[in-house]
């Protein structure tokens, strides 16, 4: 089997099964983010633990990229912290940007993303939910290892 269809089973597999789908009742906060230019949605939850890891639940609609993409994101950075989970973020955005190999101990089934790069247009399919986390992650208070507490524009959670 050629990678490239190896892949595509991968993005059908996700798309078919999600992993994680459905929306959690006790959260920090939410955010709703839209990829106008393909319709996908995402409606996403994040819950901070003592223990600084955030537990993720999503319900989203779309391409089945985007689809695919939320099921693979849940698989990677649910119960992670935010440095770990930002880490995946922004190495999903390089990929996509083709600055760096796809990194599998990173990524897991995203690399299987990494074809998305031919078509920038998809690119913001592949992101939607990764964004989306680090939003939310952000609105509940996330802090880096350093300590230095993310500030964010769209914070409206904080009192
Ligand atoms: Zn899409």
């Amino acid at each position: 089997m050629k990678l490239e269809n190896m892949y595509q089973e991968i993005i059908l597999d996700h798309y078919k099964r999600p992993h994680g789908k459905g929306l959690a009742e006790q959260f920090d906060s939410e955010v709703h983010h839209v990829n106008p230019t393909c319709g996908d949605e995402i409606t996403l939850r994040v819950s901070r633990g003592e223990d600084g890891n955030f537990v993720v639940s999503y319900d989203s609609l779309g391409c089945s990229i985007s689809q695919a993409s939320a099921s693979i994101m849940f698989d990677q950075i649910n119960q992670h912290d935010f440095d770990s989970g930002a880490a995946a973020v922004d190495h999903l955005v390089s990929m996509l940007q083709r600055s760096v190999e796809p990194d599998e101990d990173i990524l897991g089934d995203g690399i299987a993303l990494a074809g998305v790069a031919q078509y920038p247009a998809r690119v913001k399919c592949a992101l939607l939910a990764w964004m989306a986390w680090k939003d939310a992650a952000i609105q509940a208070g996330a802090e880096s290892l350093s300590g230095t507490k993310i500030s964010s524009d769209s914070n409206k959670e904080q009192n």
